[in-house]
């Protein structure tokens, strides 16, 4: 008996244990999501985002109700992009720590080079520039890229380069994204809990072997992408929670995320 309550205990008391986090509650709320609708921007390959009614209005019993039904794919409007997007055996959307989704976060601003440069890449440079600032990217944090490209969501020829869909309008992409340079620089000197930016993807438009996707998801870090308000964020100084739906054995999926600054 004594086994078994102690056998009870390690299988169903220790996996939902608490996970500790340094998230710090308080001060204004941000919303870094954008809404999920029709106009919701996905991949040009993908189909977008559905609702349709199952019920709206008053019952025959007298009273109101509503239910709806969405479909979607796992990679659009403001999402998560798990490692195992990109990365044989690393972990999918239910696997990764909660603690990995929430902590303190950082602003790299590159809004002035994206707008000279559409293609631009955040380069090792940019980062290096953010330390001598602020100092060393501190460990285990949530850095956010600003592109400035939030903007201009969900405006698909604006934002993506191309408001066409299908196939052939993947070449067609021009958005601004982080440089594999970076991505490595960030995996081998730097300790990051995960990174997000305010375009589609984390690789810039005219990637073609999405080489910062592997490199951060090779080591399990996700990726948050077609992140919403990166302006109203101080550069240091917030923190973040970063919640997916939770889709087992999903690849990515859409993302409430909120800062506290
Ligand atoms: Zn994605």
């Amino acid at each position: 008996m004594r086994h078994l309550s102690l056998l009870l205990f390690f299988v169903l008391a220790v996996p939902v244990m608490a996970q500790r986090s340094n998230v710090r509650l308080g001060g204004e709320i941000v919303d870094l999501s954008h809404a999920f609708d029709a106009t919701t921007v996905y991949w040009p390959t993908a189909e977008g985002f559905k609702l349709s009614t199952d019920f709206e209005g008053m019952t025959d019993k007298g009273y109101f109700y509503s239910a709806y039904k969405y479909s979607a794919a796992e990679h659009g409007g403001t999402h998560l992009d798990a490692p195992v997007h990109f990365a044989q055996g690393r972990h999918t959307v239910d696997q990764i720590p909660l603690k990995q989704l929430m902590g303190s976060g950082i602003v790299i601003d590159v809004t002035r080079q994206c707008a000279a440069n559409r293609d631009y890449q955040v380069t090792v440079a940019d980062l290096q520039n953010w330390e001598r600032r602020n100092g060393r990217i501190p460990r285990d944090v949530i850095v956010f890229l600003h592109t400035g490209f939030g903007k201009r969501y969900p405006d698909r020829k604006s934002y993506l380069g191309t408001d066409e869909r299908g196939a052939e309008a993947v070449a067609k992409l021009h958005f601004p994204g982080l440089d594999p340079a970076a991505a490595r620089w960030l995996v081998q000197n730097r300790s990051i809990k995960a990174i997000g930016l305010d375009t589609a993807s984390i690789d810039y438009g005219q990637s073609t072997l999405f080489e910062s996707h592997r490199i951060l998801m090779e080591k399990n870090i996700p990726a948050f992408e077609n992140v919403a308000n990166l302006d109203q964020l101080p550069v240091k100084g917030f923190s973040v929670i970063a919640l997916p739906m939770k889709i087992k054995g999903g690849s990515g999926g859409p993302l409430r995320i909120v800062a506290f600054r």
